[in-house]
């Protein structure tokens, strides 16, 4: 038989095979008849019977049991006979004949129940392998555009890095060489201011020696011109010693330390006991804190904001009072005063170097007090400040941190 399945067969070719093996069987059975008699009657269609239900299945192979049946007892049983299974003999050739054909019927059915089984599940494994190929396909590619667009993010990303570090590098530098720069200009400004000092102080002396020993020798305009130098030359000392230490703030301070403050303001005051006593001033202070600080440093800017606080009077005698909050991690010291104020828009421009707002004969000062507090207080990782409204009294407030920990830019400068 040829490898199609009994179900794959039309209907009308199965039974019309039945009906054929039957016949074959029929004229088989006659041919031997002469040899056989009547013996074996179902002999040959037995075999019938076999390809009928190997070719037919179960349907056509009970058609052919049925008609085999029937042709065999006619033909070869009763010979003609009209009554069917006549005698005990006939029952028991028939009750054998049905056993043999139903073990046929019966074994051929299984053969093919298990051949369309194994049939069955090696087309559902073909379907399965089927399956998995192409979900092996399908992950393949999924896994490549994966890999695809990895090797995309990562060049990406270490292109930005890349970036990224050449602009650090460009900043670092930047910010080297700015720091050089700032460090030679304090180192000039250092020297300048240091080495002038000398040349200073003997234009000043001699100019007062000039004026003692030869002012009887002078008539009132002379004498007036030695004055006017004496004059420019002691101002010129004090903008010097000024800016001596205005570039001695980064240059040559000391580390920082536990620093009193209620101490540091007593040292100012103490060094403005001649203007506070000149101008009747009231200075007060509330309890101050201990931060971590340079003293000297933190006498200078209280000395500073006092000292203006009192030069720059209105027409009351002056009064400053100065006090600490905390606040979150700094202290937030304020030095108030009953002075003229300032106008908000010269808040920035008053702590530039050598700004005023005012000439020399009205209110003396070179301008250097209030850079020189905010060079300190920066580099103490604070900031300073101020709120005012012309003749309504100023306050400056700077901040120290508590903890002295934002004093990297101090402490670089320290270590130079
Ligand atoms: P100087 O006191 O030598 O003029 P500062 O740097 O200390 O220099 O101050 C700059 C300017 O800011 C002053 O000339 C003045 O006009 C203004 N100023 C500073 N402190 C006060 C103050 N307490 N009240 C009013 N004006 C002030």
């Amino acid at each position: 038989m040829n490898g199609l399945r009994v179900s794959e067969r039309s209907e009308a070719l199965r039974y019309s095979v039945a009906v054929g093996s039957v016949a074959l069987s029929l004229l088989a059975r006659t041919a031997l008849d002469p040899v056989l008699q009547d013996e074996l009657p179902f002999v040959t269609f037995f075999a019938g019977i076999a390809a009928a239900a190997w070719f037919g299945g179960l349907g056509p192979s009970l058609l052919s049991v049925a008609l085999s049946f029937v042709a065999a007892e006619w033909f070869f049983i009763g010979h003609g006979r009209a009554q069917f299974l006549a005698t005990p003999h006939d029952f028991a050739m028939a009750g054998c004949y049905f056993l043999v054909a139903a073990i046929i019927v019966f074994l051929s059915n299984a053969m093919h129940k298990a051949r369309e089984c194994a049939a069955s599940r090696q087309a559902e494994m073909e379907r399965e392998i089927g399956k998995r190929r192409r979900a092996e396909v399908e992950l393949r590619g999924a896994q490549d555009e994966l890999e695809y667009r990895i090797r995309k993010r990562t060049a990406e990303l270490s292109a930005a890095m890349e970036a990224q570090e050449a602009e650090k590098k460009a900043l670092a530098h930047k910010s080297a060489e700015l720091e050089r720069s700032n460090a030679e200009l304090q180192q000039f400004a250092y020297a300048a201011s240091h080495d002038l000092q000398e040349p200073l102080r003997m234009v000043a002396n001699f100019t007062q020696l000039l004026a003692e020993r030869y002012s009887s020798r002078l008539d009132d305009d002379g004498r007036e011109f030695i004055a006017f130098a004496v004059g420019g030359a002691v101002r010129m000392q004090a903008l010097i010693q000024d800016l001596l230490a205005y570039s001695r703030v980064g240059a040559r301070s000391k580390s920082f330390e536990p620093v009193d403050c209620n101490e540091a303001f007593g040292r100012a005051v103490s060094n403005l006991y001649a203007s506070i006593g000149e101008s009747a001033a009231l200075v007060s202070h509330d309890e101050l804190p201990v931060v971590q600080a340079d003293a000297t440093q933190m006498v200078q800017v209280f000395q500073n904001l006092v000292g203006n606080g009192i030069k720059f009077k209105g027409a009351d005698p002056p009064q400053v009072h100065v006090s600490a909050v905390r606040k979150d991690d700094d202290w937030v010291f304020s030095v108030r005063d009953n002075g003229i104020g300032i106008e908000p828009r010269y808040a920035e421009r008053i702590f530039v170097i050598f700004q005023r707002l005012h000439r020399p004969e009205d209110y003396p000062g070179n301008g250097i007090g209030l850079a020189l507090c905010r060079k300190i207080v920066e580099r103490h990782g604070g900031e300073i400040w101020l709120e005012s409204q012309p003749g309504q009294g100023s306050t400056f407030f700077f901040s120290i941190p508590v903890d002295g920990q934002r004093t990297r830019i101090g402490e670089r400068e320290a270590g130079k």
